[in-house]
């Protein structure tokens, strides 16, 4: 990848910052779908629109930062996950990415279950009519409260974490009179990020039991004799952003070894497994993600194989996807604010949002794409950063992009794919107001979780 020869000259960065990704696109204006929601599009005027609602109008209704979600692509995802993996699988949306309670009841619609991984998840997801038996409950340190609610609502599953958690839920379930569903998550010493994974024997992460040193065979042990546990089936999470499907090759074929050792020490098929979520998606025009029928197509042949090569009848699959869902259904709108040229470096442009509602920049170095979306522009190329108002220098949104070098105070700029753990992940830091969720969908925008206000700020702060 060349890293040098900047077209536009010095000003605008005639060569590339050590470990940026890409020369600039040819064209500015263009909107990539890969990284953009499915309905957006540049309209006419040469503003950006979507769900057919044009962002300048968004920006003066709803206000800017502002996140919109995009709700038939939202559905379209959903359903073409569902569809992919068929009446034989299950797909249960990982409610950390994104959620509140229209978007539990998109997903009911849509024929999905879902995951939580704590008791204000648990309360969005039942206030939403999400059935609690299409709910599975995850966590390494779930509260005897979170527990005891779980089993008394009648959550579909509890997935276990650890050995003292097979006891605590069998307690809870026994003492409420219940046989709780549970499954046993273990850690299968797999660890996938994006482009590459790595197998391991050992595990030193929070998460799990290991399937190493024959832990996990001792938790289905001890859960099997649990009168207050029905086990179903093993579950396993690799990893985050994956695009290569090694890695889960390899996690279903340490959990399906791991169903036969079951059945031969205890005479027991368990009729479940779970092959958690991670999928990736594109943020910028250099990911290539996997479409939900060739993730499908490939775990179900993955597992299939396996089993059969173990004697095994196949269990019931389930996938939980959140990422690959909610990511690209949304962009965040911001107002260009100071813009700074540092001469032979690149432009900083500062919005009025920043890290506490996109932390994944700072936190894991997370790559993201920008756009000019309340106009076009024929400007040349300038290398920006694109950077919040918080009182921290890491405070960074997109690293390195291109936007026009005519780029002025009061234009509206987008950072698409931020559906995914921005919101759920916003903070007040510098007492910010976490920005409002809208859905958009033909032609019509609604609020679907608002704007924080200075009074939500003083409500909590009692003096
Ligand atoms: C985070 C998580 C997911 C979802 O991960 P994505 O990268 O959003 O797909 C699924 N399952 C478990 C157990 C998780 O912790």
């Amino acid at each position: 990848m060349s890293r040098s020869a900047h077209p536009a000259g010095p000003r605008h960065a005639d060569v590339l910052p050590e470990g940026h990704y890409s020369a600039p696109p040819t064209d500015l204006n263009a909107l990539d779908p890969k990284v953009w929601a499915e309905t957006v599009t540049r309209t006419e005027s040469g503003a950006v629109s979507v769900g057919g609602l044009d962002v300048t109008r968004l920006a003066e209704e709803f206000g800017t930062p502002a996140y919109f979600v995009d709700e038939t692509d939202f559905r379209a995802r959903a359903r073409a996950w569902r569809t992919a993996f068929g009446h034989d699988a299950d797909v249960f949306y990982a409610g950390k990415a994104f959620l509140s309670r229209a978007v539990v009841r998109w997903l009911y619609e849509e024929g999905l279950n879902l995951d939580v991984c704590s008791g204000g998840e648990l309360t969005t997801a039942l206030s939403a009519g999400m059935p609690a038996d299409r709910i599975a409950f995850h966590g390494n340190n779930k509260s005897e409260a979170e527990i005891t609610r779980a089993v008394e609502a009648g959550v579909g599953r509890i997935v276990l974490d650890s050995f003292q958690e097979i006891v605590r839920v069998a307690h809870i379930a026994q003492g409420l009179g219940r046989r709780q569903r549970v499954q046993i998550r273990v850690t299968v010493g797999v660890e996938a990020h994006t482009h590459e994974f790595i197998a391991t024997a050992h595990e030193d992460q929070k998460f799990g039991i290991a399937l190493a040193g024959g832990r996990a065979a001792e938790a289905v042990r001890r859960a099997l004799s649990l009168d207050g546990l029905e086990l179903v089936g093993i579950h396993s999470h690799i990893g985050s952003q994956i695009f290569d499907m090694a890695g889960f090759e390899v996690a279903a074929r340490r959990v399906v070894s791991l169903l036969a050792q079951v059945r031969d020490e205890h005479g027991v098929e368990l009729p479940e497994i779970d092959l958690g979520g991670g999928l990736g998606i594109a943020y910028t025009s250099d990911d290539d993600p996997r479409e939900p029928h060739e993730i499908a197509k490939a775990l179900g042949e993955i597992v299939t194989r396996e089993c059969e090569a173990a004697r095994l009848r196949t269990p019931r699959i389930s996938v939980e996807p959140g990422r690959a869902i909610v990511g690209p259904t949304a962009f965040t709108l911001y107002e260009v604010g100071t813009v700074k040229p540092l001469e032979g470096l690149r432009t900083y442009v500062s919005v009025d949002g920043g890290m506490s509602d996109n932390i994944r920049t700072a936190l894991y170095d997370a790559e993201y794409s920008v756009a000019l979306v309340s106009r076009t522009s024929d400007a040349e190329p300038m290398l920006v950063r694109v950077v919040g108002k918080h009182c921290e220098s890491g405070d960074i949104v997109v690293k390195d992009a291109f936007l026009p070098a005519d780029l002025a105070t009061g234009d509206l700029i987008a950072v698409p794919a931020t559906g995914a753990y921005c919101r759920s992940m916003a903070s007040n830091y510098n007492h910010a107001l976490r920005p409002p969720v809208v859905a958009v969908r033909d032609g019509e925008a609604r609020v679907i979780v608002r704007r924080e206000t200075e009074d939500d700020l003083l409500r909590l702060d009692v003096g």
